[in-house]
């Protein structure tokens, strides 16, 4: 059994879904299991519509565009007069009831429930093409599978819950015909959605490939596979052909977007293969990350942006200590709080942070009985992976620099983000 993931760009129209389609194709006499995004920047838009409910702003408005949106792909996709036309209707009644009703409602809560129909309205359109074009396919709702905990983003996931849901409910589908589920979302012992965090489908896909035992998973992605650098960002970067799920780990833990860092460990701990590959050029091999021995890599530069430094004072004269940095990591932990960088010094402790929901806001009021707390926000984050003098000579020198740090293995450097890109060839920095 082989499961494939394809993400939001993959699905962006119906152009590329029919290109998907074309990619399973090439698989279909395997056992598949299929797991999809929201299309496009649908992910996106449904948080707006969260947004805009929780600020009473014209949310059906916007919720009619995504409607438009995904009855134009359809539209594209079946022949008219195809039951799904009156399905997405009535699906968006349900939605729209569903904010009605849902005033009072956490915020995260009606967060989940809203930004999980992207998943569920693509996994549905790409459903019925696939049957009507390549196999039978069966639709499987990841809510019914995938079992959370309470937190409704960010979920952890009950293993155990999980492998009995999925044991039970896929394999019996994939005899003669493709499944095909969401990623990025579950449901809690409620019953009720949770999400696994954005980009989270690469790690549904995970967690659908260890529960099955499956020999591999394949993201197909629109880059090559996994490369030096941001192509975008960076012309000159290269693909690295082969990782080990300790390389890969390393990259995603410092925010290299090729796959969500949830990703990584179940397929480590189950021996599975993570392939990822362009889905413009299937018949390319892209990058396989596996168990294979550590090899010399050139450089590799990472950027994140979104970053948040925030600075612990001790306001009682007394110095940074276990105790205050218990403090500190206790809050951190309570709000699920991940950190990129820390420092410590005599008086102060400090961290950076993705700026997130309202997680800021939330470890201010925790702390600021305790610290003097200062916040900056609007930051990047370069890391520099397998560093050497020629990669760190690439780096455009910024007027201001808030945070330099450098180990044997890694480089991170915390600047104001400036028109110019980060990573400049000898070339761009004299032109
Ligand atoms: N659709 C979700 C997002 O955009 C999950 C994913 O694409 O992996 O974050
Ligand atoms: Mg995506």
């Amino acid at each position: 059994m082989k499961v494939f993931k394809f993400g939001g760009a993959s699905v962006k129209d119906a152009e590329s879904v029919k290109n998907v389609a074309s990619v399973i194709k090439r698989f279909c006499d395997e056992e598949l299991v299929v797991v999809v995004s929201a299309m496009g920047k649908t992910t996106n838009a449904l948080e707006e519509v969260v947004e805009l409910f929780f600020n009473k702003g014209d949310w059906q408005t916007k919720l009619n565009d995504i409607k438009d949106f995904h009855i134009s792909i359809a539209q594209g996709l079946l022949p008219e007069g195809h039951e799904l036309f009156e399905r997405i209707e009535s699906i968006f009644e349900t939605i729209a009831d569903y904010l009605k009703g849902a005033e009072g409602n956490g915020y995260s809560e009606v967060y989940s429930e809203m930004v999980s129909q992207g998943e569920l309205l693509s996994t549905r359109i790409i459903k019925h093409y696939l049957n009507d074009n390549v196999k039978k396919t069966a639709w499987i709702d990841a809510r019914r599978m995938v079992r959370t905990d309470n937190h409704f983003t960010d979920s952890r996931v009950d293993w155990e819950l999980t492998k009995r849901n999925i044991k039970s409910g896929i394999p019996q589908h994939t005899k003669d015909g493709i499944v095909i589920s969401q990623g990025f979302i579950g449901s809690n012992g409620q019953g009720k959605t949770t999400t696994l965090g954005r980009e989270g489908s690469d790690f549904s896909a995970a967690i659908f490939a260890t529960c099955l035992q499956a020999e591999s998973v394949t993201v197909w992605k629109d880059v090559p596979g996994v490369m030096t650098a941001d192509p975008r960002k960076m012309p000159e970067a290269t693909i690295i052909p082969e990782l080990t799920y300790m390389d890969a780990a390393e990259m995603t833990y410092y925010g290299a977007s090729i796959i969500h860092p949830r990703t990584i460990k179940p397929l480590a701990q189950n021996k599975i293969k993570l392939f990822v590959r362009p889905f413009t050029a299937p018949e390319n091999d892209g990058t396989v990350i596996g168990r294979g021995h550590a090899k010399q890599h050139p450089a590799s530069f990472i950027v994140k942006i979104k970053q948040v430094f925030i600075s612990f004072k001790v306001t009682d004269f007394t110095f940074i200590d276990e105790k205050k940095l218990s403090i500190i990591f206790n809050a951190l932990d309570q709000l699920n709080i991940k950190t990129n960088l820390m420092q410590t010094s005599a008086v102060s402790f400090q961290i950076c942070i993705d700026k997130k929901f309202d997680k800021v806001e939330k470890l201010v009021q925790m702390l600021e009985g305790e610290f003097e707390i200062d916040v900056r926000e609007g930051l990047e984050l370069l890391t520099v992976i397998a560093h050497n003098a020629e990669a760190l000579s690439q780096i455009y020198q910024r007027e201001e620099v808030i945070l330099e740090q450098k180990s044997e293995a890694v480089y991170h450097l915390l600047y104001v983000p400036e028109k110019k890109h980060i990573i400049m060839t000898e070339e761009k920095k004299r032109a």
